[in-house]
């Protein structure tokens, strides 16, 4: 039988009523307990990591728990983790940055409900992600509702339904039917394993809105970050004209920040090609974030600096890897 380690973090899953609201309270080997049927699948090991909501989750974290899966590397087959929906995606992101090459199943997971709610969805998703981490298809997943998302794929849409999360400009890596998990596309030929877990959270986004000053720009640099996501307009476009931000966009650039343009659509990608709005801000050095996520981008960002010496050097770490 497989052997799977249980990292938990907290989040809805795990959470009861507090007089102030959801609060995780509900360590691991309790959840398993009210999943009778994950008997037969798979030997379970627990890791009580952090209790904590995902919204209080930090880069820090996800040090750690990447650490805590390269530490369990050669004692288990597959790993879960279990987490809250609301920055899960960030950490699956970071994770596949982390973990790159890994030859083993890492499954992430949560619940819009706890799972002690009798209307919970946290065990049909536990269950799943025990599936999966118990199976041979390796790689970092988000496995939610009927769905399983490449880790560095996945965006949380909703706050109430069950089918909280997409997948953006790539489909689903497998949807969960009857016949058990059908995969869209064989696996991936996987580069070799290479656990770099560090992190650098000096990663400024920038969403404009009509009217956001140049300025902001200017104050991120001063203040310290040595990357800066603009969430353009449509394509990625940023505004040329009245309150142009190119003077402050070169401005950071030439002080040797990494600027990264990235659409504010959820679906399609980035096309920096298509419009002077983009065309310009291209010329001037940002990068595109294509068909990336902001959560990819964020997360790839902090890593790559995380785990480089210069800015230069993250650029091109941010580059190379897919
Ligand atoms: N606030 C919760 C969290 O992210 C939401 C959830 O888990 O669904 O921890």
């Amino acid at each position: 039988m497989k052997k799977i380690l249980l990292i938990s973090t907290g989040g809805t899953i795990a959470s009861e009523q507090s007089k102030n609201g959801l609060v995780p309270a509900v360590d691991g080997a309790s959840m398993i307990r009210l999943i009778p049927k994950l008997e037969g699948i798979c030997e379970i090991e627990y890791r009580e990591l952090l209790s904590l909501d995902s919204s209080n989750i930090q880069p820090h974290h996800w040090t750690e728990i990447a650490d805590a899966v390269v530490e369990g590397y050669e004692n288990y087959d597959g790993f879960v983790i279990s987490h809250g929906t609301d920055t899960m995606a960030y950490t699956a992101s970071a994770l596949c940055w982390m973990l790159e090459g890994i030859r083993k199943p890492v499954a992430v997971t949560g619940a819009q409900l706890p799972i002690e709610d009798p209307m919970t969805d946290g065990k049909r998703n536990l269950f799943n992600a025990f599936k999966l981490a118990s199976g041979s298809r390796a790689g970092v997943y988000l496995v939610f509702g009927g769905s399983v998302i490449d880790g560095s794929c996945a965006k949380k849409l909703h706050t109430q339904q069950f089918e909280a999360f997409v997948s953006v400009n790539t489909p689903c890596a497998a949807l969960i039917t009857r016949d058990g998990f059908q995969w869209a596309a064989p696996e991936k030929k996987l580069p070799a394993f290479n656990p770099r877990t560090a992190t650098d959270e000096r990663v400024f986004v920038y969403k404009l809105v009509p009217g956001t000053s140049e300025q902001v720009l200017d104050f991120a640099v001063q203040a310290g970050y040595r990357a800066i996501v603009i969430e353009g307009f449509g394509a990625g476009g940023v505004p040329n004209r009245e309150s142009s931000l190119l003077p402050a966009l070169e401005r950071a650039l030439k002080a040797g920040v990494i600027v990264v343009c990235i659409t504010q659509c959820i679906y399609d990608g980035t096309h920096l090609d298509i419009y002077d709005t983009g065309v310009l801000a291209q010329k001037l050095g940002a990068l595109s974030a294509d068909k990336m996520t902001l959560e990819a981008v964020v997360t790839k960002l902090m890593w790559a600096l995380g785990n480089t010496v210069t800015n230069e050097e993250a650029k091109e770490l941010f580059l190379k890897t897919n």
